[in-house]
């Protein structure tokens, strides 16, 4: 059975990063969602529709008490979203279809959970933070890792900080392919993201690995946890592929 649509209003936008915008949307009562998953913004531009699909940047909790979902968009050059979403006001309404997807966080974990994502592909892992710091209360280890160009396309760097200040639990590690100057005491590293696997004791007993954002990173990632021993289960993807 399809799923239900749901009228959604855009209510706010914030820049993020030089590239990337939150946008805020109020969404009908009845919406819910786990977090980790996404939905599917149907659009209308030019006087065509059209459908794209967006992780879900707040938490259930904070959907529950806002009634606003929040998106981060990172915009694509001449994509009908990017310049739908450029140029939208406060106002604007669409429908909200979903939610999908399963890199959701488990309920319980007896290890260390590992959350790697490229630009807003940490979004998904936001969400997720009351959960993680249940599972922290538990006894689960996490470590968070960003994979972005430069500075300039950092984003929510700041809440992923403070949650690892929270506990000695939780890693958090900025990866910068192209950034000159870095902070090693700050846990900055060089390269992408996957260059820090064989520092990580990385162990397919002892950890479940999320991948989130870019294709290329995931396809690299997942060849090097392959190697590692790691099977399906143990790895959770979300690729942020274009639609046709
Ligand atoms: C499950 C899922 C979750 C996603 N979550 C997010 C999210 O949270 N945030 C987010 O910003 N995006 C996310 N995406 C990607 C998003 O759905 C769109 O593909 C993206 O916003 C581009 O849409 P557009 O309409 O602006 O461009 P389109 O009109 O689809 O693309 C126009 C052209 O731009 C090129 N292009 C499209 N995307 C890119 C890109 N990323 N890099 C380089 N060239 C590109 C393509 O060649 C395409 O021909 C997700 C995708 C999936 C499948």
């Amino acid at each position: 059975m399809p799923r239900p649509l749901y009228p959604a209003t855009l209510t706010a936008k914030h820049q993020l990063s030089q590239n990337t915008v939150q946008l805020d949307f109020r969404v009908e009562a009845g919406f819910d969602y786990q977090p980790g998953q996404f939905v599917q913004l149907h659009l209308s531009f030019k006087g065509q529709d059209y459908k794209r699909s967006y992780s879900i940047a707040n938490s259930p909790e904070s959907f529950q008490s806002s009634q606003q979902l929040e998106i981060a968009i990172s915009f694509v050059k001449g994509g009908v979203a990017s310049s739908l979403f450029s140029e939208a006001e406060p106002g604007l309404e669409l429908s909200i279809g979903g939610p999908f997807g399963v890199l959701t966080a488990p309920e319980h974990f007896d290890g260390r959970i590992v959350l790697a994502g490229t630009g807003t592909g940490l979004a998904p892992y936001r969400a997720m933070i009351p959960a993680l710091k249940k599972l922290v209360g538990e006894g689960t280890r996490i470590l968070i890792m960003m994979g972005v160009r430069d500075r300039a396309d950092m984003i929510y760097e700041q809440d992923f900080r403070d949650l690892a200040a929270l506990s000695e639990s939780i890693e958090y590690r900025a990866c910068y392919s192209r950034e000159k100057s870095l902070n090693s005491s700050a846990n900055e590293y060089p390269g992408y993201l996957q260059n820090q696997f064989p520092q990580l004791n990385l162990s397919p007993e002892k950890d479940l690995v999320y991948l989130c954002g870019n294709p290329a990173m995931i396809d690299d990632a997942s060849a090097e946890l392959k190697e590692l021993g790691f099977g399906p289960r143990q790895v959770k993807r979300e690729k942020y592929v274009f639609s046709s």
